[in-house]
């Protein structure tokens, strides 16, 4: 937990929190964008609104301030015109009145977007505040206990008519591999996401592989494992950059993006994550004209473990919404 600079000079502060399948992240920001105030903790899957209540709670005790509203990022199903949230199947939630039920314990107002739209759009402003020519289009790939995309395309956040673009861990990696979580079976997250990663290192073992990973082993085990020349663990890691890499080859051929940034808890592994990934890419390019059109000239690349882009994306639209006459611009489609 850290706070610096001097919390009462920047004018009115805003929450945002990230609710992920693992952990949950809140910073406070001012007006200057300066984050004043982050904390990270385990996400109490069975208290979640009881949770961001307190997180808020202990900002607010900590910074002798209040909040002035509150951005909330969280996967699943997300209507951020009513703040509810639905099918978030990593954290167990069929549906949560969350705005509304935030807005009754806090009395502040609670803005409610996807975790992965809230980063894409973080990230969109990052580049626009930098370089002269930054993309307009940018896709953020999250993969932690669950793997959805958040999109902007030209500026724009993408949301779809049906609510749920972005969202490739439930494209069908394995036609025949496991039942995932939201119900299908080969989703991508049953290999690439977190769980499914230390979950394919057991099952290798079970079978006789032998390797120096222990049972129940974690993503980041694995990757080290991998690393470190373990057969066992280059295998399922060659095999998630495989299917990552195709993720990203769709993100490109369907959205057209040329900027996709990689992050959630298993981007933590760092190279050893990224360079099969690219390898993997660097291959597909080789092979046809086509991948090499779309993704000759497209950057992929990690985002720091320390940045926390979903609670930063959830700030900055709480303190867009409360800026705005109308209910509209950033946040909206
Ligand atoms: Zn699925």
């Amino acid at each position: 937990m850290i706070a610096t600079d001097e919390p009462r000079l920047g004018g009115p502060l805003v929450a945002g929190v990230d609710v992920g399948g693992t952990k949950t992240s809140i910073v406070v920001i001012d007006d200057r964008d300066r984050v004043l105030y982050e904390h990270v903790t385990p996400t109490d899957r069975s208290a979640l609104v009881g949770q961001i209540v307190g997180l808020v709670d202990d900002a607010r005790r900590r910074l002798g301030q209040d909040v002035a509203a509150v951005g909330v990022a969280i996967p699943g199903h997300v209507d951020p015109e009513d703040g509810s949230v639905s099918l978030a199947v990593n954290l167990g939630v069929t549906r949560l009145r969350l705005g509304p039920m935030l807005e009754t314990e806090l009395g502040v107002p609670i803005f409610v977007e996807h975790d992965a739209r809230a980063a894409a759009l973080w990230l969109s402003e990052q580049a626009a505040h930098g370089a002269a020519q930054a993309s307009a289009s940018v896709a953020f790939l999250a993969i932690g206990t669950g793997i959805s995309a958040g999109v902007v395309l030209d500026g724009a956040l993408l949301r779809g008519d049906n609510g749920l673009a972005g969202e490739v861990g439930h494209v069908v990696a394995d036609p025949d591999g496991m039942i995932c979580a939201c119900g299908l079976r080969g989703c991508l997250e049953t290999i690439a996401a977190g769980p499914a990663i230390g979950r394919q290192a057991d099952e290798m073992m079970t079978a006789g592989r032998s390797s120096v990973l222990a049972p129940h082993s974690s993503a980041a085990d694995v990757f080290r494992a991998s690393s470190a020349g373990d057969e066992v663990a280059i295998e399922i890691t060659d095999r998630v950059a495989v299917h990552l890499a195709r993720a990203i080859r769709s993100l490109a051929l369907t959205l057209g993006v040329r900027r996709v940034v990689i992050g959630g808890g298993v981007a933590a592994a760092g190279a050893a994550l990224l360079e099969p990934i690219q390898s993997s890419i660097a291959r597909e390019r080789a092979a046809s004209p086509l991948a090499e059109a779309a993704l000759g000239d497209a950057t992929v690349e990690l985002l720091s473990p320390t940045e926390a882009p979903g609670a930063r994306g959830a700030a900055a639209i709480a303190r867009h919404r409360i800026g705005l006459p109308e209910r509209e611009g950033v946040g909206e489609r």
